[in-house]
């Protein structure tokens, strides 16, 4: 597959760049301070709250909102915030309707939730125009390696600060920030969010971040051991999954790439894009890949996943903002085949049956015009530290992410419980930072 960030025959972007820059910008629009208030109003401030138990980092969300509906929008960005301190990404790219909305009693009694995202959104935006509102404890002289800067490394990083101790991370990148520096859609989060929050974070003091430098490239994990009183790895998922196709041929591209690339030009109007795109896949990468090449005016975008619609990982929700967007969803298709002759290329797929032998590919094929095909069928681990353990593919681990070795937990996407989820990576970091601080201190197998 190729990486070529400029697919030979491609335009650059298909839209007038005020029309593009308008429609990444309009997304989900801040709620207004009396929008808020009414927002709030309508919680039942439930006992033994749904939403609370869906949020995977447990947020008390009745009283955060309680705070908001009492005119105290920085009491409830703590509280926000003391449970998930990516809690203002969090409120732009949860899947809100899958967790806490979709959980909430008003959609179960009326098919409208309360709006907790935006609330967390608006809370958390007030508390990022000041300096953050925790202090370290008292030093405890331990040092901890953070490997990887992105939600699971970042939460896992502050907690450790926030708990006494000093931290340095690792990144292999030249920027912090993981997937919502490179992988989010550039929509969901707007005005270099993802850079801005990290800043903020950081003002706790006693983090060090070393971008550009890799384990198993500059670094390896006995290293880290031996310099290092513990060590988290938060490492995320690289390596693509071969879509099967063969040579690339110029128009197949790993649909993270493209977003990647997408999140980091500063001139949206100059990305090349198809005049017909496919995307294989049915996850949120696959939407956002779709979406996104339909913003920059990409005209037929088609996204074909290979199981029923019911089987989509991508929620309901977003499904919605596809087709709303104009993207085209076909199911029941796997690819078998990408054709070209000169500039034309055609992806063909054949039609495939889910039954109790598994997935069946049928006789039957059709084919699809593409100009550029955007593969979102997954990712796996990119490196494999020694002396770990794999289960599923990823690193296994016990508990809040011990892994196999002692002093060396893991977190995030990279683990058999990655759950490939922001929030979800937010809290096994910071839950992985309460154990180790349990080590450090010596307490269990200190
Ligand atoms: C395209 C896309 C869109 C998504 N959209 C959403 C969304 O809308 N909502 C949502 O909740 N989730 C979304 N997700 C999932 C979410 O982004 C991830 O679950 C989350 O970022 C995982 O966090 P992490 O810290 O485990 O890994 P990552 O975010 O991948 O961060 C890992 C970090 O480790 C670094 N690293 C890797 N290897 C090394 C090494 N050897 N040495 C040093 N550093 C290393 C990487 O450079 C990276 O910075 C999306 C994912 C993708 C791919």
């Amino acid at each position: 597959m190729t990486n070529s960030p400029l697919t030979p025959g491609l335009a650059a972007a298909r839209l007038p760049a005020d029309t593009i820059l308008a429609g990444f910008a309009n997304y989900d629009p801040a709620l207004q301070p009396h929008e808020a208030a009414v927002a709030a109003d309508r919680c039942y401030f439930c006992y033994d709250a749904p939403c609370v138990t869906a949020c995977p980092t447990g947020i008390d969300i009745p009283l955060f909102i309680r705070q908001i509906a009492t005119g105290t929008p920085e009491a409830a960005a703590e509280t926000i915030l003391s449970s998930n301190i990516l809690g203002g990404m969090c409120a732009r790219v949860c899947p809100t309707e899958t967790l806490c909305e979709g959980a909430c009693v008003r959609e179960t009694a009326e098919g409208k939730p309360v709006e907790i995202g935006r609330l967390q959104r608006y809370a958390t935006d007030v508390a990022m125009q000041a300096p953050q509102p925790f202090a370290r404890a008292a030093a405890t002289g331990k040092r901890v390696a953070v490997v990887g800067a992105g939600p699971a490394g970042l939460a896992a990083a502050h907690r450790l600060a926030m708990l006494g101790h000093d931290v340095t991370i690792i990144e292999a990148r030249p920027k912090p920030g993981g997937l919502n520096e490179f992988g989010i859609a550039a929509y969901k989060a707007t005005e270099q969010f993802a850079a801005r929050e990290i800043d903020w974070l950081l003002g706790i003091g006693g983090i060090t971040l070393e971008c550009g430098k890799a384990l198993g490239r500059n670094v390896t994990l006995t290293d880290l051991r031996d310099s290092f009183d513990a060590v988290f790895l938060g490492i995320g998922l690289g390596g693509v999954n071969d879509a099967g196709l063969g040579p690339a041929n110029g128009v197949l591209r790993d649909a993270v790439d493209f977003i990647a690339e997408l999140r980091q030009t500063t001139d949206l109007a100059s990305l090349p894009v198809g005049r017909d795109v496919v995307v294989i896949g049915g996850g949120m990468t696959a939407v956002d890949a779709a979406v996104q090449s339909r913003l920059l005016g990409a005209e037929n975008v088609t996204i074909v996943y290979r199981r029923g619609q019911d089987r989509m990982s991508a929620s309901g929700y977003e499904q919605v903002h596809a087709t709303a967007s104009g993207v085209r969803i076909r199911t029941n298709a796997a690819p078998v085949a990408l054709h070209k002759n000169g500039s034309a290329a055609e992806i063909e797929f054949a039609y495939t049956e889910d039954g109790p032998a598994g997935l069946q590919h049928l006789a039957e094929t059709f084919r699809l015009r593409a100009d550029q095909v955007l593969s979102a069928i997954g990712q796996r681990l990119a490196v494999m530290p020694d002396g770990l353990v794999v289960a599923g593919g990823k690193l296994a681990v016990t508990g809040p992410g011990r892994s196999a070795l002692p002093g060396v937990w893991a977190g995030g996407d990279c683990t058999e419980a990655g759950e490939d989820l922001t929030v979800s990576a937010v809290a096994q970091g910071r839950d992985a930072a309460e154990d180790m601080h349990i080590y450090l201190m010596g307490g269990e197998n200190g």
